[in-house]
């Protein structure tokens, strides 16, 4: 634990799958880990605890140093720390969770080859191993690299945006504080009623703010934008590099200084289940609240900044018009709450189902 490794590419990463007693050993299986989410997370940790007005995020590279296993023998690992500055000990802790995708991977590949059983549940492990076969690549990290960028904070007042605001979702310990005004939830669901079928979207645009009582970094949506020569479909948006090109000078031309601070997508279930059985419409897996996978891969790919946001505006039979929002926490996508600003003066509004996109079966 005092002698911390660093984890780079002449390391193997594994996942040792075990069924559900915990002690029957399935497979062994390599992973690629994303560690930029990580790298992420801690440059941006970084920015939270210090006081300063601008930040710089992604400059230079960061390396994961691995924590090893409290009760098993190394190189069995609980986590890893990435330091940003100072101390390896102080620094972000990401714990076995952050190998869950891969270790669902992992799964499936054991249960394509007959080692595990579809839909039985497993636990894992993760170690790391020295690669034997290469050669080693001194001085090479892993891809934790990005585009550099400097955040102007903004000095504000949590306290004037809290007046009048509600929380939406759970409100998650560690999480940046976000708030969204009523009008830009609004405008999404007029988009989703316009849309049909078709999913649309757009970004969400704002700033990153230093409150000045307490020092504390939160987000604040001050528009949303919607996006331009997107290819849409009914279950799959899909932003062009036209979309981006176009987005970047609709930003500017705003003259705002604002940061794109995510984006924000419809799924319009209520239209895609519009011709299904009435029985068959609550129980529809894309009925209701979901992220899904292509969801998960446009916001790694484009949203990958710690404090990038993901909207969902859903309208279903199961759940009615809702706003489930995603976001980084711990360099995973989970689901998190937010704070709606003015949502007292439009309650009746929110509450209402939209309507117009039902139709007849
Ligand atoms: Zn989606």
């Amino acid at each position: 634990m005092s002698d911390p490794t660093i984890i780079n590419h002449d390391h193997t990463v594994i996942v040792e799958v075990y069924r559900q007693d915990a002690t029957t050993l399935v497979g062994q299986v390599p992973i690629d880990v994303d560690w930029l989410p990580a790298a992420e997370c801690a440059r941006f940790e970084a920015v939270r605890r210090s006081t300063e007005g601008a930040a710089v995020l992604g400059s230079g590279s960061l390396d994961a140093h691995a924590v090893w296993h409290e009760t098993l023998e190394k190189p069995y690992v609980s986590g890893f720390r990435v330091p940003v500055d100072g101390d390896v000990n102080d620094a972000p802790l990401f714990g076995l969770d952050y190998f869950k995708t891969q270790a669902h991977k992992a799964g499936s590949k054991l249960v394509e080859s007959g080692d595990l059983q579809e839909g039985e549940s497993f636990s894992y492990l993760v170690y790391v191993q020295a690669r034997a076969s290469e050669k080693p690549r001194a001085g090479r990290r892993f891809a934790v690299e990005s585009d550099t960028q400097t955040l102007a904070l903004r000095g504000a007042s949590r306290v004037e945006l809290d007046d009048g605001a509600a929380l939406c979702g759970e409100h998650a310990e560690g999480d940046v504080p976000v708030y969204v005004p009523q009008r830009v939830l609004d405008e999404t669901a007029d988009a989703l009623q316009r849309a049909g079928t078709d999913e649309t979207g757009g970004v969400l645009v704002g700033h990153l703010c230093r409150d000045a009582d307490d020092g504390g970094v939160f987000g604040h949506v001050t528009d949303q934008v919607p996006a331009p020569h997107t290819e849409a479909s009914t279950t799959k948006l899909t932003f062009t590099p036209q979309t981006w090109t176009a987005l970047d000078g609709i930003v500017r031309m705003r003259g705002e200084g604002e940061l794109m601070l995510g984006w924000w997508h419809t799924h319009p279930a209520r239209a895609w289940c519009s011709q299904c059985p009435i029985e068959s419409r609550m129980k529809c897996p894309r009925s209701g609240e979901f992220f899904s996978e292509d969801d998960a891969l446009l916001h790694r790919t484009v949203f990958s900044r710690a404090y990038s946001l993901a909207l969902v505006v859903s309208d279903s039979y199961a759940d009615g018009l809702t706003y489930p929002m995603f976001g980084w926490r711990r360099g995973r996508i989970e689901r998190r709450g937010f704070h709606v600003i003015g949502a007292a003066s439009s309650a009746e509004r929110s509450t209402q189902p939209a309507s117009g996109v039902a139709q007849h079966a």
